[in-house]
């Protein structure tokens, strides 16, 4: 059997899409449809026979760039399209390309599906992927996500890390402070930082995120810095995503917003505590590390906000991150680096 998968979503998407791909690449070969950011991250994943780069806002737009992106999905031979994705575009895809299609039937596209499958609002969202492949009687499968950093991301950790002058052994506090939603950055990690260089004198603190989450390094540095701390270990911008990721299998913790950086520690089974305020985990966005904390203001009855979070709160106070307090989080690193010693 040869299947194609088509996610053209966001990044934590594509990582929960890795249990699916995983799923029916027990019974043959794998192609996947994937923008040029996702296409990255399944870089070496056993599971992945080929990626076709779908660059559908740049190089590929349009119906010229949909033709050849079908007539490369027509090559790979599929018989399935499962479509992770829902938007009408990739729905016409795969009808372009021939390839029968199953999807959800809450999907923008479905009406040009051959098979529709019941969208499961209380399941997480690797679930109800996976279920796409499986019989809906049945539907409990392996829902941790899977990647697979290279020998050179991993040695781009390393540099990094001896760059900074880490030293073997020293537990690596993960932060994620940034997302691209404003309202889902939760806004005291420099405070949480501050905090922990008392409770956790031998840990360090690692910042990951995109180059354009500097300034929030640079917020958490300074106030460790005005703590007598370590000098934190800036990854922003530093490594490739499967470099993330394999910083994070080495961290003892990481703390997130709900973003990103939440699906690649699952990916890694890095312990995680994730940050929820306008959004909330039983959407399906939740960790899936085997150790994992879910801290949010669960008593706010305006949230959930959004389906993604907005860039300002629409009553102006944003409780739902700012109620957060560092010390509870603080308390939940410290269990956690503990219980890993
Ligand atoms: S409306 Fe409520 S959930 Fe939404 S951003 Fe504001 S405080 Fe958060």
């Amino acid at each position: 059997m040869v299947s194609a998968v088509l996610q053209t979503s966001f990044l934590g998407d594509m990582i929960l899409t890795t249990p699916l791909i995983e799923r029916l690449a027990r019974e043959g070969e794998v192609h996947v449809v994937a923008t040029p950011a996702n296409a990255a991250v399944l870089a070496n994943h056993p599971a992945v026979a080929s990626v076709i780069v779908y660059d559908k806002r740049n190089a590929d737009a349009g119906v010229a760039g949909l033709r050849r992106v079908a007539a490369r999905l027509r090559a790979t031979g599929a018989t399935t399209a499962y479509m992770a994705q829902g938007s009408w575009r990739t729905a016409a895809l795969a009808r372009m390309a021939g390839v029968p299609s199953v999807g959800f039937d809450t999907s923008a596209g479905r009406w040009l599906y051959s098979r529709q499958v019941a969208y499961r609002k209380d399941w997480h969202h690797a679930q109800r992927l996976w279920a796409l492949a499986s019989d809906p009687r049945d539907p409990t499968g392996p829902l941790r996500p899977s990647l697979f950093p290279s020998a050179a991301d991993t040695s781009q950790v390393s540099a990094l890390l001896h760059e900074a002058g880490a030293i073997s052994g020293e537990p690596l506090i993960a932060l994620a402070p940034g997302s691209v939603w404003a309202t889902k950055r939760w806004p005291s990690y420099d405070a949480l930082a501050s905090g922990l260089v008392a409770q956790l004198p031998d840990a360090r603190v690692v910042v990951l995120g995109a180059a354009g989450d500097a300034p929030l390094a640079s917020a958490i540095s300074a106030a460790v810095q005005q703590r007598g701390g370590p000098p934190i270990i800036d990854a922003t911008g530093k490594l490739s995503l499967l470099g993330s990721a394999a910083l994070l299998s080495r961290c003892v913790v990481l703390v997130t917003n709900d973003s990103a950086p939440l699906h690649l520690a699952s990916a890694m089974n890095t312990p995680t505590i994730a940050l929820f305020g306008p959004t909330v985990p039983g959407m399906g966005f939740g960790p899936l590390a085997d150790r994992r904390v879910v801290l949010g203001r669960d008593q706010l009855t305006c949230r959930p906000c959004s389906a993604h979070g907005g860039q300002a709160c629409p009553l102006g106070h944003w409780k739902c991150m700012r109620d957060v307090e560092p010390s509870v989080v603080a308390e939940q690193v410290v269990r956690a680096a503990v219980s890993t010693q």
